[in-house]
């Protein structure tokens, strides 16, 4: 399996949840061992994709260099991710992502535009050898030695909409845009002023958010899956994950994660060397090939 780009530059104009301005977004092809790279074109900053350039995961994963952010990349990574897109150029003329619909599916309809350009050096893997956890309470976020790539999580809210829900998910190209791609992020009403009250959430409405009052959801549409919540949790991992820079083969395994536990757990994996090893033989591309066309 080799590594991929993009076949030729794509863009898109939306505005950011968070600060609620319009951003135009652009994707260009980069070259092979290059890797993802967000640039700033408003303030010409380039900010390669780390998990030392993470600087905030309160309300969606934030990376930076110096004081230039650019804020909710989870959603489109996740969808960068799922189409095995490992270089790649992402500029956008302001601090956040646009939100699109609150899921993935416009960033996968972006790419399958774009088309995929396969390169010629060979894919590296992120093999997980040991199980290796964060946790916080009773919650946790956890990767395990796997033969496929699967994402198993499990949330509960106190809430009638949502109550307890768990989604296992073998994660393929095919698979993500069928069972994930176009499940929604989520927010309580009752929290939404407060952001609103500290400059965030600014771009949020029904058009890009499930939104919840105390007993019922407020989206007339009602919602795209039955497990739309926790699919999104999915989601929102299969983006933070990628901020490991290498496809994973291995299982990710969560009860209540959040973004701040998924960078964390990033974080941990790579000063635990001995919990992984990267595969880039022939032999085992083969292996992660046979992976994802059996998921
Ligand atoms: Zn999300």
């Amino acid at each position: 399996m080799k590594q991929q780009t993009i076949a030729k530059k794509v863009e898109l104009v939306g505005i950011g949840l968070h600060k609620g301005v319009p951003v135009k977004m652009t994707l260009e092809p980069l070259d092979e061992n290059c890797g993802i790279h967000f640039y700033r074109s408003d303030v010409g900053v380039s900010i390669p994709l780390n998990p030392e350039n993470v600087v905030d995961t309160t309300m969606a994963t934030v990376i930076a260099k110096e004081q230039y952010k650019i804020s909710t990349i989870e959603h489109l990574l996740s969808a960068i991710h799922a189409y095995g897109i490992d270089n790649l150029k992402i500029t956008l003329d302001n601090e956040e992502v646009p939100i699109m619909d609150g899921s993935s599916i416009g960033y996968c309809m972006l790419l399958e535009e774009a088309g995929i350009l396969k390169q010629s050096s060979p894919k590296k893997i992120l093999k997980i050898k040991t199980p290796i956890e964060v946790k916080e309470g009773d919650k946790f976020v956890r990767f395990e030695p796997n033969d496929a790539c699967i994402f198993d999580f499990s949330i509960h809210f106190p809430h009638p909409a949502i109550g307890t829900q768990s989604y296992k998910f073998k994660f393929s190209t095919k698979n993500y845009k069928e069972e994930i791609a176009r499940a929604r992020t989520f927010g309580f009403l009752s929290e939404v002023q407060y952001l609103r009250s500290i400059g965030l959430a600014l771009g949020g409405s029904l058009d890009n958010a499930i939104v919840l009052d105390d007993t019922t959801i407020l989206n007339k549409e009602g919602l795209r899956y039955k497990e739309e919540f926790v699919r999104h949790k999915i989601l929102d991992a299969i983006g933070d994950m990628s901020l490991l820079g290498i496809p994973l083969l291995g299982a990710y395994v969560s009860y209540a994660g959040s973004h701040k536990l998924n960078h964390l757990l990033t974080k941990k994996l790579f000063e635990n060397s001995n919990a992984f090893e990267i595969l880039e033989s022939e032999e085992s591309q083969k292996i992660y090939e046979y992976a994802l066309q059996n998921a």
